[in-house]
């Protein structure tokens, strides 16, 4: 298949290719064509797990929220990779990172969380129209049928509104998610995007062997080659202060990206559909460099605690959101026992210092 594409820019990004645009049909090899020869996709089994962070490949981890898989319980193995949100996990709180990826502790769907995969799934589909027909009112009406369909793929989800016998709720809860899905159109113009992928599974191994890998909401490609990364977000954007720690997951898959095809991306941009607010960075080589060397450190420190058992404990304000308090020695809990082998720590070892996104 080839394509002529057009270059298309958005307001308030000057001189940045906003997309590429599809005009019909012509001689050029077809851009997007070139970006999924990037080797970059994978099944849907493997982006679910992507979702899930870093996993072991003989014993997926299920979906933090996700109930517990049916079938006899999966082989307990050590970390093999990680992902922009078990990272922010270990920096967070190691015991919840522990909690997540070693214990695989079940974890209660969340409304928050599930409006987000529902206006996720959403924006994805909408690309499947053409272009014109790229409206607030399309992008709304297929609301209902996406919820279906997370429903039937999440059997668990049920347990949101089982106490909701009229159904009030989730129809303010469905009303949200569509006012989140009409937001978007004030912040970007779908009937001019053509993106190279959405909901991309990557994944690269760094020299030291350590897997990277995620999944990268929207990618788009300019004919000069140019990458956007775009991640949406359904909360509000975070205050100047704390702007690092959600360009961290950006920075994360624009290295991801740069180790994958020698490319660093032009630019990040972060859609905040709760406040109506895009986040842009124009990341240089330095910050991709400086990254990977926050991430070995970081997984040196994970390495570390894995064969310890020292997963200690970090409370802050965002325990109020965690679901492992009953486990929690900070919350009079008692931890599982440890599933793993473990070896004494080194003496002096200072395996969690606290470690903040850059
Ligand atoms: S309750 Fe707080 S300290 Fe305990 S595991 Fe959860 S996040 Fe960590």
């Amino acid at each position: 298949m080839v394509c002529v594409r057009r270059e298309v820019f958005l307001p308030g990004t000057p001189g940045v290719p906003a997309a590429v645009a599809r005009t019909g049909t012509g001689t050029a090899p077809c851009q997007c064509r070139a970006v999924r020869s990037w080797d970059m996709e994978t099944s849907t089994e493997d982006a679910s797990r992507a979702h899930t962070g870093d996993t072991a490949a003989a014993a997926p981890a299920p979906e933090p929220g996700a109930a517990p898989a049916a079938g006899p319980p999966l082989a307990v193995v050590p970390p093999d990779s990680l992902s922009p949100s078990r990272a922010g996990d270990f920096m967070q709180c190691p015991l919840l990172y522990r909690f997540r990826v070693i214990d695989r502790l079940p974890e209660k769907p969340s409304e928050a969380a599930t409006r987000g995969t529902l206006v996720h799934a959403v924006l994805e589909r909408l690309f499947d129209m053409p272009a014109g027909e790229r409206t607030a009112p399309r992008a709304r009406s297929l609301v209902p049928a996406q919820w279906d369909r997370l429903r039937a793929s999440r059997p668990e989800l049920a347990e949101l509104f089982a106490d909701d016998p009229d159904g009030e709720r989730l129809a303010r809860w469905l009303a949200e998610a569509e006012r989140l899905v009409e937001r978007w159109f004030t912040l970007e113009d779908p009937t001019r995007l053509e993106p190279a992928e959405r909901e991309l599974f990557v994944e690269a191994e760094l020299d030291s062997g350590l897997k990277l890998r995620g999944i990268i909401d929207r990618v788009d490609v300019a004919p000069t080659g140019e990458v956007r990364i775009v991640d949406y977000k359904t909360g509000k954007a975070p205050r100047p202060e704390y702007a690092e720690g959600a360009l961290f997951q950006m920075k994360f898959y624009a290295l991801v990206v740069w180790r994958l095809k020698g490319v660093v991306p032009r630019r990040l941009q972060l859609v905040y559909l709760g406040s109506g607010d895009v986040v842009t960075y124009d990341p240089v080589l330095a910050d991709l460099e400086r990254v990977e060397r926050k991430l070995h450190a970081l997984w040196e420190a994970i390495r570390r605690a894995t064969e310890t058992g020292d997963w200690r404990p970090r409370p802050t304000k965002l325990c109020n959101w965690c679901d492992h308090q009953a486990h929690c020695p900070e919350f009079g809990g008692t931890p599982p026992p440890y599933p793993l082998p473990l070896r004494a720590a080194p003496t002096g070892a200072g395996a969690q210092g606290r470690m903040g996104p850059d």
